[in-house]
């Protein structure tokens, strides 16, 4: 679905990402991992062009994305595929970004009734799924400050969900939350890994990078130090770095 080839970023003369491959195939969940600073959220802002690169090649579904400038910048030719690329990689923030002066239902609808101008009563029959799906249909009329965290970070999912994205990129969804309010929305995303969802995800917890993912990348000032099967890089981690990580987090 998406590949990452020898990404590199800079921000003036910081160097931050330094040539990154990552690929993610239909049904991979991929982690991220890695200390502050690392670059993680970086990649993940380049995958859905928030930021765009100096060198290196995002490919979305076999297709190669042209970067020519960001924002307004952009050339016009390439806003139709920036829409394409955007709304199938919903991502989700570690503040669940939702607007405060709409419903919980109305947030979910509005970008498929917006962007993809889908009708109505189609997209709100999918979004009361969606949010029945995350465990909170009941608080479709509330506002976002009346629910809790977790509450709100379910809704922000349910929000990326009901684009119906080939992809769903996390950025530390759970880190933002108290402990018990983190086990909800983990438990959200591990639904999502069984049903076989596509996901990149940026976390700090190890556990849950552990139990569902298929591949765990771990980065170190912009590289990738290691990478492999989650049993090997947790269970027998090869770098001192990775070793160091890991000691330092639990
Ligand atoms: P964390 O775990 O703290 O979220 P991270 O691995 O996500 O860290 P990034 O946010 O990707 O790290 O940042 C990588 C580096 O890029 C950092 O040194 C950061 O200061 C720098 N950086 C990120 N965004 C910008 C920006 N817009 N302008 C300048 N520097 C930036
Ligand atoms: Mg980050």
């Amino acid at each position: 679905v998406l590949e990452i080839r020898n990404l590199h970023k800079a921000f003036g003369d910081l160097e931050v990402i330094k040539g990154v491959d990552i690929t993610a195939r239909k049904g991979d969940v991929v982690s991220l991992i890695g200390s502050s600073g690392s670059g993680k959220s970086t990649i993940l802002r380049c995958a859905n062009l928030l930021e765009d690169s100096q060198q290196g090649e995002i490919i979305f579904k076999g297709e190669p994305v042209k970067w020519r400038g960001t924002g307004l910048h952009r050339h016009p030719a390439d806003f139709g595929q920036v829409l394409r690329i955007r709304t199938n990689l919903s991502m989700v923030f570690q503040q669940f970004n939702l607007w405060s002066h709409m419903t919980i239902l109305q947030n979910v609808m509005e970008a498929p009734l917006t962007v993809l101008r889908r009708p109505r009563a189609e997209v709100e029959s999918a979004a009361r799924a969606y949010l029945d799906k995350v465990g909170i249909g009941e608080k479709h009329d509330a506002y976002p400050a009346q629910l809790s965290g977790g509450q709100q970070q379910r809704a922000a999912i349910a929000r990326a969900l009901c684009m119906e994205p080939e992809a769903l990129l996390f950025d530390e969804p759970t880190s933002a939350l108290d402990p018990e309010l983190e086990q909800e929305v983990i438990r959200v995303i591990k639904d999502l890994a069984a049903e076989g969802r596509t996901m990149l995800i940026v976390t700090h917890d190890m556990k849950m990078a552990a139990d569902i993912s298929s591949h765990t990348v771990f980065l170190h000032q912009g590289l990738i130090e290691e990478e492999g099967a989650p049993k090997d890089l947790f269970g027998a981690p090869k770098s001192e770095r990775l070793r160091q990580f890991l000691s330092s987090t639990v």
